[in-house]
């Protein structure tokens, strides 16, 4: 167990996984929180659309937890508020931006609880409890990420959040550079940072280079053109805008997504100089040849503006052969099929598809190694935590921060607490950083209103129904257990036609010869008559066709007790 005065480093979620951010800090008696984000489903999740961190560990300590901070916007680091908040019910702090997509997003998922919302600048000092927060401003793909310099009596801890250099962002500012080599000239103890393309050689383009091959790429095109790119993005919404300014083309701005996060960046003062934007209703008045379309959907979303104008379904814009998309954006794991469909029908329709592979229309929002090696460089921690990635990644982050002279790397897993104060045994006065307990984690869910495990027996259930099939039966017996009437056998998803009758006609026989093996006493138990028929009915179905349905039955009891069965007990 921890002590008051260790500094630990627990991540609840982000560790060995992209996505779901959830991170927690503890000195004296005090813990802070930093993000608190989402992760999305894949195909061993079924009928789930999102994916929250179990925060059961700090729950139990709630009074303790003095606030949550944000390094940024992304779904990733803030997602969750809105269906986790309410078990953990602290102040959130973060950057101006930030707090106003915020705001935005809880408003819209009809939140009623009133979160104390605290808005930081950058490199002010902000005591939350044990903790002095200073936020420093960094490049990232969306406005005002923040590095958090967390100051304790045991030391500092530099939090990057995500991040890159990019002397040419287009909205915001570079990377604070100057900052972070003074935070590091006073000492650093651990830096906990980004791994997402730790295996990525070189260093990350800048936004200006997307800009200037999204307006090539415009200039190219003949007919219509629809870009779609991450709706908080709002660096390349700008430069999607000024290349289609550039070409002599009118913009409209189709996604709710996209409006939300160019409502929040206005109202804390970037997109000033924007045209008017056509109203979807009035794009199909605009020559084709004059027009750019900013719209949701880079992932294959099926509801997205993107999918349902390639299947020629969108209510307000239609493209035809000859038009062109771009996408300004990277395929996230795991969406690569979602998104080949999309493509497949723009391709299938003689509309000209253009990707980061084609041209330079994307920019990644995370530093490359050569940047990594600089930021090691400027804060030179005595110890590295890698986190926001999957293993390899981490893997990957730990052996670069070896290579720059870093004196300890530790590798968290979700869950892991990590003090990083222990006394070292050397007598370099260095600390050493250990692990040294395990806290539960986990995977939570929303659905029908309600926030339950992943894992959950509900959840498992539709699953398996999903990849299994589900059967049903009803028997019905009289009160000694003789079956009355042949056993009815209804399936879902095992079978069809014939093959389905054939298992209908079998699984009926083998219920009748499960209750004819019965004892006399079982026989007039509803819940072993159960247990029986279910196992018959799954027996079938496994040799048939290799499935394990849900089973259901249903015992039904007619009548009175079999007159020659007494007879029987009375002579027993
Ligand atoms: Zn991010």
């Amino acid at each position: 167990m921890y002590k008051k005065d260790d500094l630990l480093f627990v991540p609840l979620g982000g560790s060995g996984e992209i996505g779901m951010n959830a991170n927690l800090y503890h000195h004296r008696d005090s813990w802070l929180m930093v993000d608190l984000g989402i992760s999305f489903p894949d195909e061993s999740t079924p009928g789930i659309d999102v994916i929250l961190p179990d925060l059961t560990f700090i729950e139990q300590r709630r009074d303790r937890l003095a606030g949550l901070v944000l390094t940024h916007g992304h779904e990733d680091h803030l997602g969750a508020i809105p269906y986790l908040w309410n078990r953990i019910q602290c102040p959130v702090y973060g950057s101006a931006f930030t707090l106003a997509l915020l705001r935005r997003k809880l408003a819209e998922s009809r939140f009623d609880h009133e979160i104390p919302l605290i808005e930081l600048g950058m490199s002010a000092v902000e005591q939350i409890g044990a903790f002095g927060v200073e936020l420093i401003g960094l490049s990232h793909s969306i406005p005002d990420p923040a590095a958090l310099a967390i100051r304790t009596d045991a030391g500092v801890v530099l939090h990057t959040g995500d991040w890159k250099f990019d002397k040419t962002p287009m909205i915001g500012t570079d990377t604070d550079i100057e900052r972070l080599a003074e935070i590091g000239k006073d000492g650093v103890l651990a830096m906990v940072g980004d791994s997402t393309n730790a295996m990525v050689e070189g260093r990350t383009g800048s936004e200006a280079e997307a800009r200037n091959g999204l307006k090539k790429v415009i200039a190219q095109a003949t007919g219509r053109v629809a870009v779609t790119c991450f709706a908080s993005n709002v660096a390349r919404i700008d430069s999607i805008v000024k290349a289609a300014q550039a070409n002599d083309r009118s913009v409209a701005i189709v996604g709710r997504a996209l409006n939300r996060a160019m409502s929040a960046a206005r109202e804390v003062g970037y997109l000033r100089d924007m045209p008017d934007f056509i109203p979807e209703d009035d794009i199909e008045l605009v020559p084709r040849e004059h027009l750019v379309i900013i719209c949701t959907g880079t992932q294959g979303e099926p509801r997205a503006a993107m999918a349902r104008i390639a299947v020629g379904a969108h209510e307000s814009v239609s493209l035809e052969a000859g038009d062109t998309v771009i996408y300004s954006s990277r395929q996230i794991p795991g969406n690569e099929n979602a998104i080949s469909k999309v493509q497949d029908m723009l391709i299938r329709r003689k509309i000209k598809l253009v990707t980061d592979e084609d041209a330079p229309v994307h920019v990644s929002g995370h530093p490359s190694r050569d940047e990594m090696v600089e930021m090691y460089g400027l804060v030179r921690p005595q110890i590295a935590i890698p986190v926001h990635g999957t293993a390899r990644h981490l893997m990957a982050h730990a052996s670069l921060a070896k290579s720059c002279q870093v004196a300890q790397t530790v590798i968290p897993d979700n869950g892991a607490m990590i003090r990083l104060n222990g006394r070292s045994a050397g007598d370099d006065g260095n600390y050493r950083a250990e692990i040294i307990d395990d806290v539960h984690t986990g995977a939570l869910t929303h659905d029908g209103g309600q926030i339950i495990e992943v894992q959950s027996d509900m959840l498992r259930a539709r699953r398996r129904m999903l990849w299994n099939g589900a059967v049903t039966a009803s028997v019905v017996l009289n009160r000694s257990g003789v079956l009355c009437a042949v056993p009815t056998v209804s399936q879902t998803g095992i079978s069809d036609q014939n093959a389905a009758d054939d298992y209908i006609a079998a699984a009926s026989i083998a219920i009748e010869d499960a209750i004819g093996m019965l004892g006399r006493g079982a026989r007039r138990n509803d819940s072993s008559v159960e247990e029986v028929v279910s196992q018959a009915v799954r027996r079938v179905a496994k040799s048939m066709f290799g499935l394990r349905p849900i089973a259901h039955v249903h015992v039904i009891r007619v009548g009175h007790e079999n007159v020659a069965d007494d007879a029987e007990d009375l002579i027993a």
